[in-house]
């Protein structure tokens, strides 16, 4: 179980890290993958996921990690003694400083594996004042089925700590009023996170919402985009057709 599980994580960040997509280059972007009740992989600092090898991938406990998002503030020094401490096997890499919202996103029930880039046109989109729009309104079907009916939106936030408690305030709140866990998180000014139950879903989603930016973008330039209507991505989301195709996808 184990080793699949190490398997799939490797080969979702190989997906991910293919320098033909524009989703991360050299030590860009993370994965992780949950292995049980206690502990988690995660990709080590300084990796490179393209080309990511086990070596290059830690495993951490979560119970080390996740109190840390109750603190007020944590220095550089302590966050790295942290991620230290976090590690299965103390000769393991260090892990990456998003370890922690990986581990808070990996206790969201249902939730397997994440994955995070920055993805070249989701980041335009993310780097200009358009984002709200982009994570909030939809434009074509595959965008729902691939994506969810709306995407988390987080404001730029100092990566680490910070940014993993912003992360959890507005994935709960998007939770509260979705109530369902979302498929991406877009971080302003940063990048993407995408989350499910299988690394074909992480994919799915991070390569469609990569898919939908430049589309965004295209149809920007041309006085657009021109949104679906709310009753339009609720029937999309509600088809049993599109449920059956997300099942034979496993996304
Ligand atoms: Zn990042």
């Amino acid at each position: 179980m184990e080793q699949s599980l190490l398997e799939d994580l490797l080969t979702l960040s190989h997906e991910i890290g293919r320098e033909d997509r524009g989703l991360a280059l050299l030590g860009e972007g993370n994965t992780s993958v949950r292995l049980g009740p206690e502990t988690f992989l995660v990709k080590a600092s300084g990796t490179n996921l393209g080309t990511l090898k086990p070596e290059g991938v830690v495993e951490c406990r979560l119970e080390a990690l996740l109190p840390l998002l109750e603190k007020e503030r944590l220095s550089d020094e302590e966050m790295d003694e942290a991620l230290m401490a976090a590690r299965v096997d103390g000769q393991a890499k260090k892990p990456s400083v998003e370890a922690v919202f990986h581990a808070w996103l990996l206790s969201v029930p249902g939730m397997r594996f994440v994955g995070h880039s920055h993805a070249t046109a989701v980041n335009q989109i993310l780097c200009s004042p358009r984002a709200h729009d982009f994570a909030e309104r939809r434009m074509f079907p595959d965008e729902i089925v691939c994506c969810g009916v709306a995407s988390v939106l987080v404001p730029y936030t100092d990566p680490g700590l910070k940014l993993a408690q912003t992360i959890r305030r507005q994935t709960e709140a998007f939770m509260q009023k979705h109530q369902h866990p979302p498929r991406v998180i877009l971080m302003q000014n940063h990048g993407i996170i995408t989350l499910g139950s299988t690394w074909r879903a992480v994919l799915a989603a991070m390569l469609m919402a990569e898919k939908a930016a430049r589309i965004f973008v295209g149809a920007a330039n041309l006085g657009g985009p021109v949104f679906f209507s709310k009753e339009n991505v609720a029937r999309i989301a509600g088809r049993p057709d599109e449920a059956y195709r997300q099942r034979e996808l496993k996304i």
